[in-house]
């Protein structure tokens, strides 16, 4: 008998049809002789539509009280699932993280799994029932208050009890076969990956690729959770996230995909004295301030000067928070000027098998110079470059990469639900 945990997300639960579809599924899957958890998503956008009015009634709601409201929205669809096994002959029980025994640290919004206590899973696991989670949310014993582990937060929760239960497997269910080349709401001609490694997965992650969120590939990879991605619309192997350094083996594609991500600005410090100690005054404040710094650049310093540029990527999010903070440190930091610019777009370009392959960025530069796409940035990893180019061509520079790659399939991929918000 194996024990599966399966997670949802909310395209795949976005209303009653869609849930009994659902339910039917994992009831199959109990049939087949596995014990099953599920962790579920909010119905459809329904933390979008909290959010929007969150924001109607309060310009900045307190961090507590949007965490409060936010996990009603995957309490409704855990107890809706629940309900509809039950109501199948099924025996099915709902419980919220904190219930579930997800401890997490204080942050809310953002929320850090700390530990996993499953005690109340297990019995009704041994009792015979379907466990049906809350995902994206815990509690924490200090403050006694409810968590949310940040937006996608879902298939965190996902991983991290697959490896508290020593779960045979992590299904992660969504509205698209599985791992593709590209988003293939951009590219429709994407390729879907069978087998992909964490690592790789990671770097996709980290670029934009939403299919799976970066904290859940970094738990899995940790705890050395396999996860299968794929479609709770279809029958479709999808694909399986694997550690590499398990010894299973995976295909070594030269390029494992493209990703792109519209949710970052860049910040330029200008006229920045070139002298020892400046950058690391400068990303000190942008530490204290909690920016996330994505990419990095610095030019050559003009000879006459004695000055030069540097530039970074953060969540926009985040731009004015950084932008207040370092010019409250204008002077002592003595840099001429900030600029920022939230019309940018990232490209990144991943696979492992570009640490043994030479011309890769020669390529996708003239991918892009074929297309007539200026680039702005670039940044490179061992298994990855990124550039920076506007935001308005962002979606034609992933497609002409991804053909020059050679990654285009005959068929087309399918986009079985989901908004895509
Ligand atoms: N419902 C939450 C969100 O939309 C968590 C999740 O879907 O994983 O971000
Ligand atoms: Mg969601």
């Amino acid at each position: 008998m194996s024990l599966i945990v399966q997670k949802y997300g909310g395209s795949s639960v976005a209303d009653a049809e869609s849930i009994k579809r659902v339910a039917k599924r994992i009831v199959d899957t109990r049939r087949a002789g596995n014990d099953v958890v599920v962790v579920v998503s909010a119905m459809g956008d329904t933390t979008d539509e909290l959010l929007d009015l969150a924001g109607q009634v309060t310009p900045m709601p307190e961090p507590r009280e949007l965490d409060m409201l936010l996990t009603a929205g995957e309490r409704i669809s855990m107890a809706l699932l629940a309900m509809t096994i039950k109501g199948m002959g099924h025996d099915a029980r709902s419980f919220t993280g904190s219930q579930a025994g997800m401890i997490t640290d204080a942050r809310h919004g953002a929320a850090r799994i700390v530990d996993v206590t499953p005690v109340r899973l297990r019995e009704a696991l041994d009792e015979g029932a379907i466990v049906i989670v809350a995902g994206f949310q815990g509690f924490n014993r200090d403050t006694k208050d409810i968590t949310t582990l940040g937006r996608g937060g879902s298939d965190t929760s996902a991983v991290a009890l697959a490896a508290a239960l020593d779960a045979d497997i992590c299904e992660i269910y969504t509205d698209v076969d599985g791992i593709f080349t590209a988003d293939p709401r951009v590219v429709s001609t994407a390729t879907k990956i069978n087998r992909i490694s964490t690592e790789e997965m990671l770097e996709l992650a980290a670029a934009g690729s939403k299919v799976l969120y970066i904290r859940a590939v970094e738990y899995a990879r940790r705890h050395g959770v396999t996860l299968h991605v794929r479609s709770s619309f279809s029958n479709a192997e999808g694909t399986l996230v694997i550690n590499a350094r398990d010894g299973e083996k995976v295909e070594e594609a030269i390029i494992s995909g493209v990703a792109s991500d519209l949710s970052e600005a860049k910040v330029t410090v200008v006229g920045v004295p070139d002298i020892p100690g400046k950058a690391a005054q400068i990303f000190t404040i942008l530490g204290k301030a909690n920016a996330n710094i994505d990419m990095i650049v610095q030019n050559v310093s003009g000879a006459d000067t004695g000055r030069t540029d540097i530039s970074f990527t953060l969540p926009k999010a985040q731009g004015a928070i950084a932008l207040q903070a370092l010019r409250s440190e204008q002077e002592s930091v003595g840099f001429e000027a900030l600029q920022y610019d939230d019309q940018i777009g990232k490209l990144a370009l991943v696979g492992a098998g570009m640490r043994t392959n030479a011309g890769v960025s020669a390529r996708l530069f003239q991918a892009l110079s074929d297309a007539r796409i200026n680039i702005e940035m670039i940044s490179t990893s061992e298994i990855r470059i990124s550039v920076v180019t506007r935001a308005d061509t962002i979606n034609e520079a992933v497609r002409v990469v991804h053909t020059a790659f050679g990654l285009d399939s005959d068929g087309e991929a399918v986009v079985y639900g989901g908004t895509g918000r």
